[in-house]
């Protein structure tokens, strides 16, 4: 590994921020990486989102390109296909792919942040800060001020390339906003989540390898497997459901007629509790126009393009950042300037893409999206193409089957 001279700091130890700090630090740069939260490495409670994640071609590629993916996927459950649990009670297997058996995998988003963090802490170049939280962005001196609870002291840094890698809440994306052209929108939809649990006991009665789903309308449940045979179930649904749900008996009356089956997979006191505890957490998707600020900063992940999660597409998009960044600074020979300008353009048009996959609900275009790591306007593309093809195809079996009984009706009459 070559030395390089250049500081590079990031904000956000979260998956994508991790990544992006082996990646900086594999190519030689001095980094410095400020977390908010306590190292989750030492914590007893860690903080955060969804329990598990769906792992698919992007997000592996990413961290196959620096020689990581062998070992997140030896802690990671394959799925080779969703369970689908109909409202009637009958239950479908759909492969992701029969020809080639690709699948994508469940991995825990506690062991896939420690595992990174612990594989940049390996490099002699980073340096972890945790307990710092951005607090101020001056964009006049490049100077970002951080405030740490425990000292409750202020701490100022700055460096060569400023990387805001702080999730859809952005510290520094709101900073951003005020220069020229930032424009940025922040949307919430009117569905929230929660996570319950099926215990390793309950496990036999779940297919094993298989990313299993209750649709219902406007409310949907999913269930992930864990590496200890547990699995995670997420529940989506509008808020204003979640609020009706006060009493136990209505929340055991609302599982007896939308999700029946699923009450002794979790267990009737256990679901009960669960649901009347938790309190849904909300989903956001963040867009803007650019990226970046001048060859000094820069935001990736969702702090540039949070999206809902119903895809499992948010972390394999921040990882494939990673990617693009990496292969734009070998292209530019490490000149930020034009490697940030071009970033924005690829990726604004990812995202206006993204958005536009995530709300088609086509088979054959979630394949593409999740197995391939075809740039998600090529998927469009390939789909708009599929269309063609098939309405063609239809067209001329159409004609064909007409000619055919037309010959028979000529010949038998
Ligand atoms: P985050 O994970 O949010 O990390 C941001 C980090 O920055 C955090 O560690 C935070 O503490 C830190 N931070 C925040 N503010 C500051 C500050 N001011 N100063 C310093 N540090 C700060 N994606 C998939 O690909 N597959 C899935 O199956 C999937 N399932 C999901 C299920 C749910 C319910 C949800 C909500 C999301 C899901 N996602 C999924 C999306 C995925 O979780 C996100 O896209 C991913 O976590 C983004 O990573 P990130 O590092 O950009 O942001």
């Amino acid at each position: 590994m070559e030395e390089n001279s250049k500081r590079i700091v990031i904000v956000g130890g979260g998956l994508v921020g991790a990544l992006c700090a082996y990646y900086f630090g594999k190519r030689g740069y001095r980094i410095d990486l400020y977390e908010y939260r306590e190292d989750i490495r030492r914590s007893k409670s860690p903080r955060g989102r969804s329990i598990n994640l769906s792992l698919s071609n992007r997000g592996r590629l990413a961290l196959r390109d620096v020689g990581l993916e062998e070992e997140v996927l030896k802690s990671a459950v394959p799925m080779v296909g969703r369970r689908v649990h109909f409202q009637n009670g009958k239950v479908q297997s759909i492969l992701y792919d029969e020809f080639t058996n690709q699948c994508i995998y469940s991995v825990g988003r506690n062991f896939l942040n420690k595992f990174l963090l612990t594989a940049i802490e390996s490099l002699p170049n980073v340096l972890l800060h945790f307990d710092c939280k951005l607090i101020d962005v001056n964009l006049k001196t490049d100077e970002l001020t951080f405030y740490r609870c425990s000292s409750q002291d202020y701490l100022r840094v700055t460096g060569d390339l400023i990387i805001g890698a702080d999730g859809a809440f952005s510290c520094l994306r709101r900073s951003l906003q005020s220069t020229p052209l930032f424009d940025c929108s922040q949307t919430y939809i009117d569905h929230g989540y929660i996570e319950l649990r099926i215990s390793p006991e309950q496990s036999h009665l779940m297919k094993p390898n298989h990313l299993h789903i209750w649709p219902r309308g406007s409310m949907m449940l999913i269930a992930l497997p864990n590496i200890d045979k547990s699995w995670t179930v997420t529940l989506f649904m509008p808020l204003s459901e979640f609020d009706r749900l006060v009493y136990k008996e209505m929340v055991l009356e609302f599982f007896k007629q939308v999700f029946p089956d699923v009450i002794p997979l979790i267990g009737t006191d256990q679901l009960v509790n669960d649901v009347i505890r938790t309190k849904p957490s909300v989903l956001v998707s963040i867009k803007c126009s650019k990226l970046h600020y001048r060859d000094k900063f820069l935001i990736v992940g969702d702090a540039a393009h949070a999206i809902v999660p119903f895809y499992g597409q948010g972390m394999n998009a921040g990882f494939e950042d990673c990617t693009v960044l990496n292969n734009l600074l070998d292209k530019y020979s490490e000149d930020f300037g034009r490697v940030l300008e071009e970033f924005t353009r690829l990726r604004k048009w990812f995202d206006k893409q993204m958005h536009r996959v995530v709300e088609d609900k086509w088979q054959p275009l979630y394949y593409s999206v999740t197995f391939t790591h075809t740039k998600y306007e090529v998927c469009l593309q390939q789909r708009d193409w599929q269309s063609k093809v098939l309405k063609r195809s239809l067209l001329l079996f159409g004609i064909v089957a007409l000619s055919f009984s037309a010959l028979t009706f000529i010949n038998i009459t």
